[in-house]
């Protein structure tokens, strides 16, 4: 089977949105081992839209179309297919009601513009939307039966759950093929030193595997196809071990969940508490932190520190440290943490100082210069990351993940990462290096 991806959108040609969806179904119809010979962006423009129709359906099996099928666009993208497929649309009073009821239900009366929203394949098929009024709909060429369109509506929040709960399942089973896939997501390691250690599981084809880099971290996607759910499911497991087998803790979860969620498990298991003392951050962590349902077991405590005079009052920070070594350094960090730890009588503190940018940055401490501490009773452990050529929202994002990181290890009792190398989706440098000081 071969596929085309048609995102509809004058949007999309104006460059005010990216294409994201292009992305996720390119990448959801590789696993399925759909090939995509052609991704297309088209405006809301009726002739236009017809050609892109046609000349994609001279070529490929499945076309499947993003966006387009909103209130305002005269039915556009609908009819266009529905007319290329020999196909035709009728009203659906059942859709009509549900268009009506997701209005009422957020206290608003349907405009008379979304009743278009009702109409829906006389012989193809609809597809629920559970977050939005645009129903989905599959057509098949009643001309060249085994041809298929698929429309699925803009906003990725409506169609990534259509494709995976409807259209992935639909077309697996055409495939005759049941996906399992397991999300491994890695910390410690950059994208370029992760694929020296583990691009030999890259080439396999039957668990695929892929690695997506996000800001500091790298996740793994396993997927396998098999006969049943169960099967895959199997060969994903024993696949996915022989990734543990090398990377080991620097995998710190499974899943969709971000760090945070990993970091609150490890210190509600270890029945310990963590308090923060930040400042490049200017409390993204404690955010983060306590965007976890019951984070409250574990934190209770965390200051934004940003001004010197702060750091010395409420954390204690040494005059004297600040002027010799300045507000960015170890020792800073170091005191930072002690001090966060010995205000709240937490059982860790976390200390983070550095420079975001885009000014402050010198030669010897440019704009990325990042040092963070954790301390427990005995010890306080710093590293300082080098995340150069990046945002200062992306400076602050990376430290956050690195503290969730430290939180994280020294709560499981697992050592910190020493002088790891990481490039991350940028092309930035960035050196970890990790010194254990004895407290003081
Ligand atoms: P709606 O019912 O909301 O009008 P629609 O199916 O007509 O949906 P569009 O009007 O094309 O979709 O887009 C609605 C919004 O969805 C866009 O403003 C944009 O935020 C998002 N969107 C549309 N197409 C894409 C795309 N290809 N990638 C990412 N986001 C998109």
């Amino acid at each position: 089977m071969e596929a085309e991806i048609i995102a509809v959108g004058t949007e999309l040609l104006l460059g005010d949105i990216l294409n994201t969806n292009a992305q996720f179904l390119s990448r959801e119809l590789a696993q399925l081992g759909i090939n995509v010979h052609f991704q297309s962006v088209v405006g809301d423009n009726p002739e236009r839209l017809e050609s892109v129709v046609n000349l994609a359906r001279s070529r490929s099996d499945l076309l499947i179309f993003s966006g387009g099928l909103g209130p305002t666009q005269d039915d556009l993208t609908k009819q266009t297919v529905a007319h290329a497929f020999g196909d035709e649309l009728r009203f659906d009073e059942e859709e009509l009601d549900k268009i009506r009821a997701f209005f009422t239900a957020w206290g608003r009366t349907m405009p008379e513009n979304n009743r278009r929203q009702a109409y829906v394949p006389v012989h193809g098929r609809k597809i629920e939307n559970h977050n939005g009024t645009a129903p989905g709909m599959i057509f098949e060429d009643t001309r060249a039966p085994g041809k298929y369109a698929v429309l699925l509506p803009g906003p990725p929040y409506e169609l990534k759950p259509m494709f995976l709960d409807t259209v992935r399942p639909w077309l697996a089973a055409m495939t005759r093929s049941a996906l399992h896939s397991e999300t491994l997501r890695v910390m410690g390691v950059g994208e370029s030193h992760l694929e020296e250690k583990i691009g030999h599981l890259l080439e396999n084809e039957n668990p695929t595997a892929a690695l997506y880099a996000k800001t500091a971290e790298v996740v793994i996607r396993v997927t396998a196809k098999a006969d049943t759910p169960e099967h895959a499911k199997e060969m994903c497991e024993e696949y996915a071990q022989k990734f543990y087998a090398i990377l080991g803790d620097k995998i710190y979860a499974r899943g969709e969940q971000p760090i945070e969620y990993a970091t609150v498990a490890a210190l509600r298991a270890a029945g310990k508490t963590a308090a923060l003392a930040e400042s490049c951050t200017g409390g993204l962590v404690a955010k983060r932190l306590t965007d976890v349902p019951g984070a409250s077991a574990v934190f209770g405590y965390g200051a934004c520190t940003y001004s010197n005079g702060i750091k010395e009052k409420m954390l204690g920070v040494r005059h004297e440290t600040l002027e010799a070594h300045g507000a960015v350094s170890s020792e800073t960090a170091a005191e930072m943490a002690r001090g966060v730890r010995r205000v709240s009588g937490a059982d860790f503190g976390i200390g983070i100082t550095g420079i975001a940018g885009p000014d402050g940055g010198t030669d010897e401490k440019p704009v990325g210069t990042v040092y963070m501490a954790v301390a427990d009773a005995e010890n306080t452990y710093v590293q300082k990351l080098v995340l150069t050529g990046r945002t200062r929202a992306t400076v602050r994002e990376s430290s956050a993940q690195h503290a969730f990181d430290m939180l994280r290890r020294i709560a499981l009792g697992l050592p910190q990462l020493t002088a790891q190398r990481f490039d991350s989706e940028e092309p930035a440098h960035l050196r970890e290096q990790t010194t254990a000081l004895r407290d003081a």
